[in-house]
């Protein structure tokens, strides 16, 4: 079986919360069959801190396979998910994560609190980092020059 990346699905999710005038963050869940979902923050159109990307992709997921949990799908967000999205990871049982760019300054899988290899954590995912990294960090780089 050959690797195949969704992360260029994942990137095409945080141009588009760009052009919402969203932070820059996508996540895609592939399950399977395939994709079952994709999303791009939506913190400020729903007015919800906890619309981060991999929130609504996990939940949008979970909707269409009609279950609580996401045993052996796939998890790709253009950023290190923050602690709140990594304990929404866990609970989900996401198989694997991959993430592009890492995130020194809200990050909770490498750094912070580094939620997976803490001793409450009850699933970690194997987590894959680095993927697509410069061109998930330019997007972001570019939407917060563009803010000053
Ligand atoms: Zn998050």
């Amino acid at each position: 079986m050959t690797f195949r990346s969704y992360m260029d699905l994942a990137l095409a999710q945080a141009r588009a919360a760009a052009d919402r005038d969203e932070v820059p963050v996508g996540a895609v869940i592939v399950g399977p069959d395939g994709v079952l979902a994709q999303a791009g923050n939506r913190t400020r159109e729903l007015n919800d801190p906890t619309a981060h990307a991999e929130v609504l992709a996990i939940r949008a997921a979970c909707a269409a396979l009609g279950q609580e949990r996401l045993t052996g799908c796939d998890l790709y967000v253009t950023l290190e998910p923050c602690p709140m999205c990594a304990a929404a990871i866990s609970s989900a049982r996401l198989a694997r994560l991959y993430y592009g760019a890492s995130d020194p300054k809200s990050g909770g899988v490498a750094q912070g609190p580094r939620v997976f290899s803490h001793p409450q954590c009850h699933h970690a995912p194997q987590v894959y980092d680095g993927i697509a990294a410069q061109q998930s960090e330019d997007l972001l780089r570019r939407f917060f020059a563009s803010k000053r």
